[in-house]
Parts: C-alpha cells; structure tokens; sequence
C-alpha cells in the first residue's frame, strides 16, 4: 500500500515519505499524512517519538490552496 498524498505540499517544500508516520507520539495516524520538509529547517522530533499532542496547535504553512497545518514537534501533516 502506498501513501496516497491528498493535497499538494505549500510553494518551496515537500512532502517527504522516507519519513515513517505510521504513528505520532504512540498514536494511531490516518494513512496518507506525511512530514513537511522545508528547506533550511529541522524538526526536532520524529512523529513516533513526538511529544506533542496530535490536536495541539500546529502552524500553518503556505498560503492558499497550497496551505498546510503541521505539527511544530515533527512536521507531520494534522491539516
Ligand atoms: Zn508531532
């Protein structure tokens, strides 16, 4: 099975899939949702081992329709 990408990455970044994210912080996560790689930035945490809670505030990247909410602990895709 792969990871169906279900909206494009914001302008300048990318979706990366090497990165696993079959669970965030020991929880369950909806399949297609990946870490938003954006250039000149790290994320501290893998989504795994992510300490933050999946429904606290993420910040929003992009603009528009290209516009997507990550998780600020790992990058993960929580639009
Ligand atoms: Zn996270």
């Amino acid at each position: 099975m792969t990871n169906a990408i279900t909206t494009p990455a914001p302008a300048g970044t990318a979706w990366d899939p090497s990165i696993p994210t079959t669970t965030h912080g020991g929880c369950w996560v909806y399949p297609g949702r990946l870490v938003l790689a954006i250039p000149g930035r790290e994320w501290p945490h893998q989504p795994a081992t992510c300490p933050q809670p999946y429904d606290a505030p993420g910040e929003w990247i992009g603009s528009g329709a290209d516009e997507a909410l990550v998780c600020t602990g790992c990058g993960l895709d929580i639009t």
